[in-house]
């Protein structure tokens, strides 16, 4: 068994093996694909102190950094279901998805999250390529061009207020008869001259040139007719959907399914912490889900230091 178990190897589960693994407290990492988000990442330029890297070369470097320590890393391990301990200071058990266990006196729960997919032809085949899910990573890289936000709830009507102010134009595209974000943000959209907004639309495909996107068609979900739209980007806001499924009955989660942590990283279950895009930590980037990742850590140390000497 180990003092600390994590759930999950990208930045928020690295950081927190490393934090730990230096408390010389016994760390386990289980992870179904170390390196997480990050290695379907192309450019990353906003972490911090290195203007410009590549998705796969940060995952091999967090991997070699926890390496440094004495961690214990399970890659390929799917978590299937979480049993608390039944007393404090008990352990807590990881069921796997091919039936074996793990046990962790303390639990950091960082699986992540993934964003949602149109599933519209050329999406996944362009993906990096013009396809993009993330304005504040990719937002800077079309500067100039022309885009299209992917729906009209908050997470889109911000990304396309964001992105108005970098690219050339930007083209919203709803399915419902009406946008679903804030008054306050849809009042700011539309007074922005360089967006159209569409609604009763369905994204029916990605074109491309086989190297990079180049529009995309949809359909008016009210006259039937298809249009098609010649842009440079597509940034897709449809959700991003939190990896906690195998949480449900286990720790308290959000409305949208994130585990619920406070300051510290604590969820509801004592010794149990979380950390990263599976929380309900405001923003998801790599740089948060580090910091958030050495806070559960450090909480980790202080609960274990707290418990009576067994
Ligand atoms: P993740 O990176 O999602 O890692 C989750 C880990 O948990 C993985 O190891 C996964 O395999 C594992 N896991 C999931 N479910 C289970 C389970 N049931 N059992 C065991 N393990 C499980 N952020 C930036 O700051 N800059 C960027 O430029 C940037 N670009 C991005 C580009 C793309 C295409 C994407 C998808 C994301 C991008 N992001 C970027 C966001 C960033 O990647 C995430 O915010 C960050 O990776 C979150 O880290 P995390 O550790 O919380 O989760």
């Amino acid at each position: 068994p180990f003092e600390v178990l994590i759930v999950g190897g990208g930045p928020a589960g690295a950081a927190a093996a490393i934090y730990t693994a230096r408390k010389g407290i016994r760390t386990g990492v289980a992870a179904e694909r170390f390196g997480g988000q990050v290695l379907d990442t192309m450019d990353i330029e906003n972490f911090i102190s290195v203007s410009r890297t590549e998705g796969p070369k940060l995952a091999s470097a967090m991997e070699a950094h926890v390496k440094d320590y004495d961690v214990e890393i399970m890659n390929l391990q799917k978590a299937a279901k979480l049993i608390p301990a039944r007393t404090e200071g008990g352990y807590h058990e990881v069921v796997l998805e091919n039936g074996a266990s793990l046990k962790g006196r303390t639990l950091i729960l960082s699986t992540g999250a993934r964003w949602r997919q149109m599933g519209v032809p050329g999406e996944e085949e362009y993906r990096n390529k013009g396809v993009a899910y993330c304005p504040h990573c990719d937002g800077p890289l079309y500067k100039g061009k022309r885009v299209a936000v992917i729906g009209g709830g908050n997470s889109g009507v911000e990304a396309a207020i964001d992105l108005a102010g970098i690219v050339a134009h930007v083209t919203l595209i709803e399915f419902d008869s009406q946008l679903r974000a804030d008054a306050v943000l849809q009042r700011k959209l539309a007074s922005l001259p360089n967006v159209k907004i569409i609604t009763s639309a369905l994204t029916t495909k990605v074109d491309g040139d086989g190297d990079r996107v180049t529009g995309l068609s949809y359909k008016d979900r009210n006259s039937g007719i298809e249009h098609d739209v010649a842009l440079e980007g597509i940034f897709v806001q449809i959700g991003l959907v939190p990896n906690t499924e195998w949480l449900k009955d286990a720790v308290a989660l959000s409305p949208r399914g994130e585990i619920e942590i406070d300051a510290r990283s604590e969820t509801s279950v004592p010794g149990v912490f979380a950390a990263g895009d599976c929380t309900t930590v405001p923003y998801k980037q790599i740089v948060i889900a580090m910091g958030a990742g050495s806070t559960a850590g450090l909480s980790a140390f202080d609960y274990l230091i707290r418990l009576p000497a067994s």
